[in-house]
């Protein structure tokens, strides 16, 4: 039986950049058969060995950053700089995984707490779960991936890995390094292919005990209930929130908003989208952004000069296109932006004066689109960054120490960054997202945990005659 193929293509030109096999369920089903023995091999390696092989794929990644990297944004349109530090990432990802791996441990246990367990001794330990089924998506496909395979390999698991549609070829790059530092060929499956195709086979696959998924709201709210009796974990979308207060250092802010509001073109789950500015600090924090957004050079992301590369395909840009539109004629203010440029390019846009109960203000754009919004209380700011269903990241701006205790306590998402924007993430915190930006948290340590099924041994002393 021939296959059926996709074609992946540059989004900012739309010449073709490769090909891949549409795999399915078939193709699920092959994988997770070899995931079998992959598991079997894994979860029988030494520590030791597991940690090699993370360091040497690590290695490799930063050897091959630069060819990788321009790979990442051949596929997914953001900036081979942004492709290039995606690379290295992902090394990062891979050595923080390494060095884990040497580390998964459990602990005694004291039985004889309790006068049942007079006489016995024993432990817990944590053992693999066996196959690991990884669903990721294309803002960031390389270094997404690294978060779920490296630490399943770190903890003697096998993988079968659905990269996104539009970014398989990194996968299969990673996959390829993988092997060649000596991974077993079956601890590590990538099915290229359609999410409703392959993705839904894997997630309802009876064999994998866990998947981890990172997506949209819209897909990954649905897999529990198709995944059947298993652990699903997901990260999903945000519309994060930063707080600028009257004693915020505004200069600093200002490149800070800019940095992670428009960084691959505003598709990342903790871009910055709403800026909530105490009211009489609107017109000095406006003064700052403007010429900052402006001096953002857009343009093709194979380019050195281009700071703000492209959306991931047409549909992606005319949905941004109608947003803003819409946006304005509900009374918003444009400040910067607000046009198309060719194809799937959109100007890094600033925008005010938005209806607060929908659109930007509530759901997630996923463009290079900013919006200010004032308030006059801390506890107004608060209240209207928990507003949204969302929970990645928070950020706040703030010279009082108090103003910065409030926010931490009371605003309801899964990191508060004090003095930074919420794009800011390390690869070793526990990351993830309450209310619907998901379940579970990733960041190599916790994903293990994850990853891992506790077992306990006891062991009670009988006499000796
Ligand atoms: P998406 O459309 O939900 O796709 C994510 C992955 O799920 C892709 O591999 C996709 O395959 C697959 N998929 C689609 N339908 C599926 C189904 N029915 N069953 C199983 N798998 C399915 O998301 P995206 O557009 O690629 O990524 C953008 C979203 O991800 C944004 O909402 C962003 O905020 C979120 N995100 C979250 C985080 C985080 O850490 N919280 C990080 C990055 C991105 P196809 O490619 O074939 O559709």
């Amino acid at each position: 039986m021939s296959l059926s193929h996709l074609v992946v293509n540059n989004p900012y030109n739309g010449e073709k950049v490769g090909e891949v096999v549409a795999g399915g369920a078939a193709e699920i089903e092959t994988a997770v058969a070899c995931a079998h023995t992959g598991a079997e091999l894994m979860a029988a390696m030494p520590a030791h060995q597991r940690s090699s092989i993370l360091t040497h794929t690590a290695g490799q990644l930063r050897t091959e950053a630069t060819e990788l990297g321009y790979l990442i944004a051949s596929e997914s349109g953001k900036t081979w700089n942004e492709g290039i530090a995606e690379v290295k990432r992902a090394a990062g990802i891979f050595q923080l995984a390494a060095e884990e791996a040497r580390r998964i441990h459990g602990e005694t246990l004291p039985f004889d707490a309790f006068e049942t367990g007079e006489g016995r001794t024993g432990y817990w330990l944590r053992e693999p779960v066996g196959i690991v089924g990884a669903i990721t998506p294309w803002n960031v496909p390389l270094a997404l991936a690294a978060h779920k395979i490296a630490p399943a390999i770190a903890a003697g698991n096998a993988v079968v890995h659905k990269p996104a549609e539009q970014t398989p070829l990194n996968a299969l790059k990673l996959q390829e390094i993988m092997l060649h530092v000596g991974l077993p060929m079956t601890a590590l499956q990538v099915v290229t292919g359609l999410g409703e195709e392959a993705g839904d086979a894997l997630v309802r696959h009876s064999d994998v005990p866990f998947v981890t998924f990172t997506g949209s709201r819209a897909v990954g709210m649905q897999l529990p209930a198709r995944a059947g009796y298993k652990r699903v974990a997901l990260e999903l979308g945000g519309n994060s929130p930063v707080i600028i207060t009257e004693s915020a250092n505004i200069k600093t802010a200002s490149a800070a908003i800019v940095a992670g509001g428009y960084a691959v073109a505003g598709q990342l789950c903790i871009s910055v989208q709403r800026v909530l500015v105490q009211r009489t600090m609107m017109k000095q924090l406006v003064d700052a952004l403007v010429p900052l957004v402006e001096a953002l050079v857009t343009g093709d992301p194979l380019e050195a000069k281009t700071n703000v590369g492209c959306l991931i395909d047409v549909a992606a840009c005319d949905r941004i296109e109608s947003l803003v539109h819409s946006t304005m004629r509900s009374g918003a203010a444009l400040l910067y932006g607000g046009f198309r440029i060719g194809r799937t390019s959109f100007a890094p846009t600033l925008i005010t004066d938005i209806p607060t109960d929908r659109g930007l203000a509530m759901d997630e754009a996923f463009g290079p689109i900013v919006a200010l919004l004032p308030y006059d209380t801390l506890e107004q700011a608060v209240a209207i960054a928990n507003a949204t269903p969302y929970g990645l990241n928070a950020g706040i701006f703030t010279g009082q120490i108090s103003q910065a205790e409030y926010a931490a306590r009371n605003l309801n998402f899964g990191a508060v960054m004090i003095n930074d924007v919420p794009s800011f993430r390390s690869d070793l915190m526990p990351y993830g997202g309450r209310k619907q930006s998901g379940i579970g948290r990733e960041g190599v340590r916790f994903a293990i945990e994850e990853m891992t099924e506790l077992k306990v041994i006891c062991s009670k002393s009988i006499s000796l005659n």
